[in-house]
């Protein structure tokens, strides 16, 4: 079973989609990842939905990977005396560590570490944002605030501080429980929301030990500023568009979202494009043109992934959103203009073997017009950096561990096959030529292009690059 696509999709579960026929459904549709909410989700619910999904990878012999979204920390307002209060613009406004119900003129902010890191000029956003407060006079007691865009607002609502820096760790008491549990559920992807620094990343890090790859959403302005440094720390990153639209201007989100993609290109990074993308599919069963171009934007600028959110997780027609990213992505990818588009910002190789074998290995193929880049790999780097050359021919990455296939189902381009290792050189092409062939990747009488790294299980030592012939003794026998 193969996709006739590069670009993968992440379909997050939800109430509408999270039994193994819904699962069933979108895997068949498109999706390649799935996401699960951990804001939404209880460890438990979580435990059955891996189990709901492996049902799902066993059943069609195929990696899957899970994506878990710890929820960060996601901070609100206390509540008030009455049902909500109207913000008029120029009053002047309290929040205070007082635990009491609020009124017109104050309201408890249960987050004590805040108040003290809040200081004069910073803005406090509540409510996504539709409501703007600016902080006047502050204390670890009490921040005065002046409104500067006003309001209906009600308890518990959600607070953002675009301007403040908080030096405590972003992984709450509650995501350190979830990401044990996840860890211990088996997820191959974590992602860390409101991360602002490169050290929330370090920190997670310590914490997986390698158990599972890290994400990082980008969804605060500080995060933005030092994307560099987070990209470094961090094995993928989400341009996460909800909250950032939030933060910042909504108008600096599509300029960003170009950076971010551009950035993690370079590293060799997979990078997911979130966040409305087909928003009207919650209750329509077709996308708006609006809709149906962000899609074809993220797939032209060579984003690995694109995902869906609540069109999935509680829409009306998960399965069409699944099935309508799928068309979006065949079409744009088999438009005349793709392959220049993507190769304008292919990055230059870095000094590696590992690199100038990738980059020969894509240029050999595209040559000779050979019909699949096959690679031997053991953690997944190799196929990494084969796929961070933008390839025309699909990738194909065989590697003996199920660990390695189900995270880079995540990549650009990567087709991934879990195989015991091949006990030498031979036996390599030959299994490279057969997993070809099955799998639908090249015809008898086509040539393959196999990249590895010999001896085998070497990691880092990509050195070997051959050509070979799919015969017609590779068919599939096994
Ligand atoms: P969320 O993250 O769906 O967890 O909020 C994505 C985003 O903010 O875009
Ligand atoms: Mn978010």
């Amino acid at each position: 079973m193969r996709r006739l696509r590069r670009t993968k999709i992440v379909a997050t579960l939800g109430p509408a989609s999270s039994d193994q026929p819904m699962i069933a459904r979108l895997f068949a549709a498109g999706a390649d990842v799935f996401r699960i909410n951990m804001s939404h989700t209880t460890p438990e619910r979580m435990r059955a939905i891996v189990a709901a999904i492996r049902a799902v990878e066993a059943e069609h012999n195929r990696p899957i990977a899970i994506l878990v979204d710890l929820q960060g920390p996601k901070l609100r307002i206390g509540a008030f005396t009455t049902e909500a209060i109207m913000l008029e613009k120029g009053a002047s406004f309290a929040l205070d560590s007082t635990p009491t119900p609020g009124d017109a003129g104050r309201v408890h902010l249960p987050h004590p570490e805040i108040l003290s890191a809040l200081a004069a000029g910073d803005r406090l956003l509540l409510d996504d944002g539709k409501i703007r407060l600016v902080v006047e006079k502050a204390s670890p007691k009490q921040a005065l605030t002046r409104v500067d865009v006003g309001g209906r607002l009600s308890a518990r609502k959600g607070v953002s501080l675009p301007d403040t820096t908080l030096s405590f760790s972003v992984l709450t008491k509650k995501d350190r429980t979830d990401l044990e549990a996840a860890l211990d559920a088996g997820a191959d992807w974590i992602a860390l929301s409101f991360i602002q620094r490169p050290e929330d990343i370090a920190e997670a890090k310590k914490l997986t030990r390698g158990r599972a790859a890290i994400m990082a959403k980008i969804e605060k302005p500080q995060a933005a500023l030092c994307l560099g440094e987070i990209m470094d720390a961090s094995d993928a990153i989400m341009v996460a568009r909800g909250d950032l639209g939030v933060e910042m201007p909504l108008e600096k989100v599509p300029g960003i979202q170009k950076q971010m993609t551009r950035v993690a290109r370079r590293a060799g990074k997979p990078v997911v494009v979130a966040t409305q993308m087909l928003e009207s599919m919650i209750t329509s069963p077709v996308p708006t043109r609006a809709e149906v171009s962000d899609v074809a934007t993220a797939i032209f600028e060579g984003a690995d992934a694109v995902m869906l959110s609540a069109e999935s997780a509680a829409g009306q027609y998960p399965a069409e959103a699944v099935a309508t990213m799928n068309r979006i992505a065949e079409e744009v990818e088999s438009d005349p203009t793709y392959r220049a588009i993507i190769q304008a910002q292919r990055a230059e190789p870095e000094a590696t073997g590992a690199d100038a074998i990738a980059a020969a290995a894509r240029q050999i193929a595209e040559t000779l017009d050979l019909s699949a880049i096959v690679c031997w790999t053991s953690s997944g780097a190799t196929a990494l950096r084969v796929s961070r050359e933008r390839p025309e021919p699909q990738i194909v990455a065989i590697s003996p561990r199920l660990s390695t296939g189900r995270k880079l189902a995540l990549v650009w381009g990567v087709h991934c096959v879990v195989a015991e290792d091949a006990h030498d050189q031979d036996d390599m092409v030959d299994r490279a030529c057969r997993i070809a062939f099955k799998d639908g990747f090249a015809k008898s009488g086509q040539r393959i292009i196999i990249v590895a790294g010999v001896p085998l299980g070497t990691p880092g030592a990509t050195n070997m690059v051959r050509i070979a012939f799919v015969g017609t003794e590779t068919a599939p026998q096994e």
